[in-house]
């Protein structure tokens, strides 16, 4: 149960003054449903403003403060047209204060003729007027307190504004609980940082470096806290020690050899396997490493036991081509491979839901619904999971080990991540590392193109189609939200379908699932030759005829985003081309970036560069697309703190690993506020 002092923060939004239906909606946008969530909506930045006398003494675009006579309103006939206040400094410059829609009324209240005002604001220049679209404040007196007045920005979404969310991040802090301290005391004298209120209401209030480091800090030491529990959790359960006699993967017809990474991995499975205490293995290889085969051999040796295996999949679609592949593969062993997705109904769920019950399933591949209340196994042993960062890693692994012994777990990853994040992701885990592509593959031709070369590159996809082969767009990820990603990829599926007919698929986050699965099933086999996507194909999609990939803005995404996306490409035979299309403002670090990815196809080495390349920035680039363990710690503070953090916690489970103490009860309120509480759920009265 969560502790009461944290009711406050888990209150909704709504409870908040001001906030109804409308404006409900852009908030949950932003993720922000939850006063928790408020407070950690951290401003991006801050803006500091200058008071000028005259406006010849500011720049354009430059946030003022300047105080100003009223002259004139004109507008308000219209609707559509700006409503418009001129005014002018003390010198006699006119300017327009510029207000659209209901903003006009504000105006009128605020500005009234012939009086004078302090006006704060972005000074910019309209045709051959000066002007400030909406200003931040109006004000009678006090021209010194705006110019003081630090203001901070924060991320909004259609419908918010800037002064609104300030209003509701400080109601918000007003209801915020002071919370017991669970740092290490010690670190917090010696870093100098303010208790956990404190420090929020300092984060939202100016740059503050001890503040959000205090706060960064308290996530790692969370997910460190977590990840330790059920770490602790899991070795004192039972699992069942499985012993393969081989006799299925001798029957495995695979037409090549296993490379010496992959012997490898299998071998270390094999070794956990037999274990009676569950295995907890991370198997970490590159797009193409080959790591679909590790996990079926894995899953074999469970069903020479006796026992049964699954694979959870993180969409629909990689389900469903798990599946196929698998099937396929485990033709020849006899073992009997099923799928079961929450899309299944009827009949054919039914079936399989009794075959996973009497065991005539042996291994079932499929969407978070392989592990739902209703679905019985008779003795399921294995769990792979793929793509384990999509998932919160514990609570995946929480949730594999409902049952009386706790399945052995595999999880895999094609995300290349630096030593140093291995710890932060996924804690303690064993590691197996397919570090050697399979033999034959062909290097991927990598090019950077300037986006004005569009029709060029048009083109060369035409000529591509024409010879028979297949290519991939995908479309430039626009930050701001996703109906902006998907309305930039609709613009250029519109645009590619005059052009290439029906040959041309489309596949974004917000298509229903089915719509998804038709296009990309319509693309696997040929039907479709160009498939247009947002980033939504990331991860585990195999078409080998494939063999061009286009990305548009590919200074936008990250580097082992790229790698990933790239990583479609150069399954088959064919060689293959990618073609990363920037635009023509580049930064001199994203000119690095992306003659890094010229350079190398080493996913490791492109994750270590993106690490030095990029600083502080977003976590390889996965922060926007949500696979972020952390909200809160940005790369830097994760580089300075993890280390630290995961020392404190090792410490305290030592001391008091039932969190049952004074600094226990207040980390037990700590894995509750980051929603890490799968980790106290493994404790006594957690
Ligand atoms: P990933 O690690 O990205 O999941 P896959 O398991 O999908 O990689 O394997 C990529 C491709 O490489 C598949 O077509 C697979 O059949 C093939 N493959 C796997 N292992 C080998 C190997 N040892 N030799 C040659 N090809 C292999
Ligand atoms: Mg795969």
């Amino acid at each position: 149960m969560r502790p009461d002092v944290l009711n406050p923060l888990f209150a909704e939004t709504e409870t908040l003054e001001g906030v109804g239906p409308k404006l409900k909606k852009p908030l949950d946008r932003l993720g922000l449903t939850r006063l928790r969530d408020l407070v950690y909506h951290f401003p991006e930045r801050f803006v500091t403003r200058r008071a000028v006398g005259t406006i010849d003494e500011a720049g354009q675009g430059e946030q003022i403060v300047v105080k100003l006579l009223v002259i004139e309103h004109r507008g308000g006939r219209n609707p559509r047209a700006p409503y418009r206040v001129l005014a002018q400094d003390s010198v006699g410059n006119v300017l327009s204060l510029t207000y659209f829609g209901r903003a006009s009324y504000t105006a009128k209240k605020q500005l009234p003729v012939g009086e004078s005002r302090w006006v704060a604001g972005k000074l910019e220049r309209y045709g051959d007027m000066m002007q400030i679209v909406h200003p931040d404040h109006v004000l009678e007196e006090g021209g010194d307190t705006l110019q003081r007045l630090c203001e901070p920005v924060y991320r909004l979404a259609e419908g918010l504004t800037q002064p609104k969310v300030a209003g509701l991040v400080e109601q918000a802090l007003a209801r915020a609980p002071e919370l017991p301290e669970w740092c290490e005391s010690g670190q917090v004298e010696r870093e100098g940082w303010p208790a956990w209120r404190e420090a929020l209401r300092r984060a939202h209030g100016g740059e503050d470096a001890a503040a959000r480091d205090r706060l960064a800090y308290d996530e790692l030491l969370a997910n460190a806290l977590a990840l330790m529990l059920v770490r602790a959790d899991n070795r004192q359960r039972k699992g069942q020690p499985l012993k393969g006699d081989g006799s299925l993967r001798d029957r495995l017809a695979l037409p090549f050899p296993l490379t010496g990474a992959q012997t490898r991995s299998i071998a270390e499975i094999e070794g956990d396997l037999v274990q009676d205490t569950p295995m907890l293995r991370l198997l970490q290889g590159d797009v193409g490493a080959g790591k679909t085969v590790v996990a079926l051999a894995g899953m074999l040796i469970a069903v020479e036991a006796g026992a049964q295996a699954a694979l959870l999949a993180p969409t629909e679609i990689l389900a469903r081509q798990h599946y196929e592949s698998l099937r396929r593969l485990a033709e020849p062993t006899g073992a009997r491979v099923a799928l079961l997705t929450g899309r299944d109904k009827g009949r054919a769920r039914e079936s399989t839901l009794m075959g996973l019950l009497d065991g005539s399933i042996d291994i079932v591949i499929g969407t978070h619904a392989i592990f739902q209340d209703k679905v019985g196994y008779r003795n399921l042993a294995m769990v792979v999971i793929d793509e384990q960062h999509r998932f919160g890693v514990g609570q995946r692994l929480m949730l594999a080990s409902k049952g009386r012994t706790a399945p052995h777990v595999l999880a895999m990853t094609a995300t290349p991540i630096p030593r140093t994040l291995t710890l932060a992701q996924y804690g303690e885990l064993d590691v197996s590392k397919l570090d050697e592509l399979p033999p034959g593959r062909q290097a991927i031709e990598t090019r950077v193109v300037p986006l004005a070369r569009l029709d060029e590159v048009a083109a060369g996809v035409e000529r591509h189609l024409a010879s028979g082969q297949q290519a991939y767009w995908v479309c430039p990820m626009v930050r701001e939200n996703e109906n902006d990603d998907t309305a930039a990829a609709e613009a250029r599926y519109a645009a590619l379908k005059e052009r290439f007919g029906d040959d041309v698929v489309l596949v974004h986050g917000q298509l229903a699932p089915e719509m998804k699965d038709a296009a990309m099933e319509r693309f696997a086999r040929g039907d479709a030759k160009l498939l247009i996507a947002t980033t939504v194909i990331e991860v585990g999609v195999d078409v080998p005829k494939a063999t061009l990939m286009v990305i548009e803005q590919a200074e936008r995404f990250g580097l082992a985003q790229l790698h990933q996306l790239r990583g479609r490409v150069g399954r088959g035979s064919e060689k293959s081309t990618c073609l990363l299309l920037r635009g023509d403002q580049l930064s001199e670090t994203a000119r690095d970036r992306l003659a890094l990815m010229r350079e190398t196809q080493d996913g490791f080495r492109l994750a270590e560069e993106d690490l030095r390349l990029r600083g502080g920035g977003e976590l390889l680039g996965t922060r926007q697309s949500g696979d972020s363990a952390f909200q809160i710690a940005d790369l830097d503070q994760i580089t300075r703190l993890l280390q630290v953090a995961h020392d404190d916690a090792r410490l305290l489970m030592e001391r008091d690993g039932g969190l049952e103490g004074k600094r226990g009860a207040a980390a037990r309120v700590l894995l509750y506020l980051f929603e890490r509480d799968f980790g106290v759920k493994t404790l006594r009265g957690g």
